[in-house]
């Protein structure tokens, strides 16, 4: 099942309890916008190369729409198309007044020079300001773009547009950002994931912990989920797994990434092991907070954690999806779990057009208030209507996109 196809078959889940017609299907399915362009640089070596960038605008019923840029080698329209819409669903899930768009390059940003990465980036915003605005679609940071990324988009753009630092989030706090955004998405994945423990009867200090990826959402999730006193037995990023019984130091483990080129290759404070025996682990919660697709029918019978919680977008496919909720796993969709980046997306494009300064404790005071109420939200509908917290989220979210498509009128 390829992605837009497992997103589509989440949402028909969904679709189906909230008895939607198939022809509101297709329109809150269909994506308004979908732009591909030609983006041609020259390499330090004096080489052109060409690439092929996207932008996907899924939905904007609820509001400008909003979503990260991608930069991977594995990127393609399908992917994009299906992260477009997941973002629809997210922003509603926490309803913030934003729809859902997404972007990305094809392109291996490891083998990039900080100035082609410039390059790369001010290219494809020459092909795609006219499609993007702090009232029509707003990027942001995604896997392999970070906030010097965004600084540049902003640049950019501002030089065809005029002043607009709204037009992008997730930008540097010297340049425009907000405190506490990088942390945000790490940040809400552990405040949900110690909520999903609380409900279930877990308590943090008895929990292990598992993290496959340790890029900024798998990084602050584990600080933060040792702060909470759990213990984070396994993390691990491309070079391959660290686990430790007795729990990892996250702290020594984020330095010493960042000391070596963000990788934690030749990390001695715990014993090797693979990706795929990191997700094996006998752990009370396992977090998924790198690529799509990692637990797949194969490997979902060998899972044996009863909870996860989907740092990353799209982690689990849908047949995986089936064999871990048949044998009771509880699994927190993406669209709820990782949607702190994108609500302190808000209250920075907030900011930005308040011209008024928002402090750490008042953002992370407000990332606390979306993110539990949804929660909530989440929890209670999936027990009235007896459904996963995945298809309850659906739900939710489809309920709120689709109110607001007919209120708006439809032809
Ligand atoms: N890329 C992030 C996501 O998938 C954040 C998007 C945003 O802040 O707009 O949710």
């Amino acid at each position: 099942m390829k992605s837009f196809e497992a997103v589509q078959h989440y949402f028909n889940r969904a679709a189906d309890k909230l008895e939607l017609t198939e022809n509101m299907r297709t329109l809150l399915l269909t994506s308004k916008r979908e732009v591909q362009v030609q983006i041609a640089v020259e390499m330090d070596d004096g080489q052109l190369q060409t690439l092929i960038g996207y932008r996907v605008q899924h939905d904007n019923a609820r509001g400008p729409m909003k979503g990260g840029l991608r930069f991977h080698h594995e990127v393609d329209l399908d992917e994009v198309r299906s992260l477009a819409s997941l973002m629809t669903w997210k922003t509603a899930v926490v309803n913030i007044p934003f729809g859902g768009a997404k972007g990305g390059v094809t392109v291996n940003v490891r083998k990039l020079s900080l100035r082609e990465l410039e390059r790369v980036t001010r290219k494809f915003v020459d092909e795609i300001h006219d499609v993007i605005g702090p009232d029509t679609d707003i990027p942001a940071p995604d896997m392999g773009t970070n906030a010097e990324v965004m600084a540049w988009i902003m640049n950019q753009h501002n030089k065809y547009h005029g002043f607009s630092p709204g037009v992008v989030t997730g930008k540097p706090v010297e340049h425009y950002g907000i405190p506490g955004r990088e942390e945000a998405t790490g940040r809400g994945v552990g405040i949900l994931a110690l909520k999903t423990l609380g409900r279930l009867g877990h308590k943090a200090q008895k929990t292990r912990v598992a993290i496959q990826g340790f890029g900024n959402v798998g990084s602050h999730a584990a600080k933060f989920l040792q702060e909470a006193d759990c213990r984070i037995v396994a993390i691990s990023d491309v070079s391959g797994g660290y686990y430790c019984a007795e729990g990892i130091n996250v702290l020594e483990a984020i330095q010493y990434s960042n000391k070596n080129n963000r990788s934690l290759e030749g990390f001695a404070a715990a014993s090797r092991i693979s990706n795929e025996e990191l997700l094996e682990l006998e752990v009370e919660l396992l977090v998924p907070a790198a690529l799509g697709g990692v637990i797949t029918a194969d490997n979902a019978p060998l899972i044996n954690a009863p909870l996860i919680i989907e740092a990353a977008n799209a982690p689990i496919r849908p047949e995986a999806d089936d064999l871990l909720n048949d044998r009771g796993v509880v699994i927190l969709p993406d669209i709820l779990a990782n949607a702190g980046g994108v609500t302190v997306s808000y209250f920075e494009w907030a900011q930005n057009r308040q011209y008024y300064r928002w402090g750490l404790d008042r953002v992370r005071q407000e990332l606390d208030r979306v993110l539990s109420s949804a929660f909530e939200e989440v929890w209670n509908l999936a027990r009235e209507h007896e459904v996963s917290l995945r298809t309850a989220a659906f739900m939710l979210g489809i309920g709120r996109v689709g109110r607001a498509t007919v209120l708006g009128g439809i032809t």
